[in-house]
């Protein structure tokens, strides 16, 4: 293997210890700890999974934790009120909704009742707009944990060419983003971008984000180019699987994210790291 793999357990921990130095500085600036509430509708179990991880995260880092756990027969009025119970309470400095909601409720809507300087997912539209402003913003965890390995890794990305492959509202569009801001040459592909290979061979930087096993060859990389992979997909032997064939794409790019151990354990620490930024900025410390 030639590539440089990007270690995203190894920075992630690294991470979680500046935070907790950081958490406990802002509350004793605070006089209580910072804290993070989450919402949840009942009812899918990796969701509770994801949740529980964040609790323990809280718990680490010294953040304050607490669950909103509604039944999955909520309304779209009781949601929205819950919400809106968060915005006005003043120990709560983040709010996550957790994702997917039943198919009865209107996630965008929901979103859109978050108070924009809680929304330390950096999903409501606000935050994105300023985002796609170059302007600064609560940024989505996952893409901003996969700018944070390239910057910890000096990755140069000024004048170079990048590619995202994937355009969702939380990983590839702010990714994109975010590359633009670093004065990367940013293309942005989808299903329906022809021949996705002829884009990523003129690419230095390859940033990818489909939910589609396998769909990035080591044919498709040019030789030298840093790989990002925040595909995660459980594999036929319940293995979890990047969107990026790694072994042989290893062997052609000069740095590349695995899977697991990349972009994923990246993802919960930015969350905290949002919830220490939100609360410094609503108290203006
Ligand atoms: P979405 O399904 O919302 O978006 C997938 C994107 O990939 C879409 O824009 C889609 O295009 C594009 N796409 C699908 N198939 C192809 C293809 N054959 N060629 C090119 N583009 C394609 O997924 P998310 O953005 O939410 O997640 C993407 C991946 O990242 C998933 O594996 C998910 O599990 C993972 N993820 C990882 C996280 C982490 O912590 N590392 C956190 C969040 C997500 P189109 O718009 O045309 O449909």
């Amino acid at each position: 293997m030639t590539a440089t793999i990007l270690d995203g357990r190894a920075l992630a921990q690294e991470l979680r210890t500046a935070t907790q130095s950081e958490i406990a500085h802002l509350s004793a600036q605070l006089g209580r700890t910072p804290g993070l509430a989450v919402v949840q509708v009942l009812g899918d179990a990796a969701s509770t999974r994801y949740v529980r991880s964040i609790e323990k995260l809280c718990a680490t880092v010294g953040a304050g934790f607490r669950l909103i756990a509604l039944p999955p027969e909520t309304t779209q009025a009781e949601l929205e009120a819950s919400i809106a119970a968060l915005n006005a309470d003043s120990e709560v400095d983040g709010i996550l909704l957790q994702l997917p909601l039943p198919a009865h409720l209107n996630a965008n809507a929901a979103i859109m009742e978050i108070d924009h300087r809680k929304d330390v997912d950096g999903v409501h539209p606000i935050n994105a707009g300023l985002l796609a402003q170059g302007r600064t913003a609560l940024v989505a965890n996952t893409p901003a944990g996969g700018m944070e390995l390239l910057r910890h890794y000096q990755i140069e990305l000024r004048g170079k060419r990048a590619a995202v492959v994937g355009r969702s509202a939380i990983v590839g569009r702010p990714m994109a983003q975010l590359l633009i801001q670093a004065d990367a040459t940013v293309t942005v592909c989808h299903s329906r971008t022809p021949d996705l290979g002829a884009v990523l061979r003129e690419c230095e930087i390859v940033c990818v984000a489909a939910g589609r096993p396998g769909l990035v060859t080591a044919e498709m990389i040019r030789p030298g180019a840093v790989v990002v992979d925040f595909g995660t997909n459980v594999g036929a032997d319940g293995s979890l699987v990047g969107d990026v064939d790694f072994a042989a794409s290893a062997e052609v790019a000069g740095a590349i994210t695995p899977v697991p151990g990349g972009t994923g354990p990246m993802t919960n620490v930015m969350l905290m790291r949002n919830l220490v930024a939100a609360a410094r900025n609503l108290h203006q410390l």
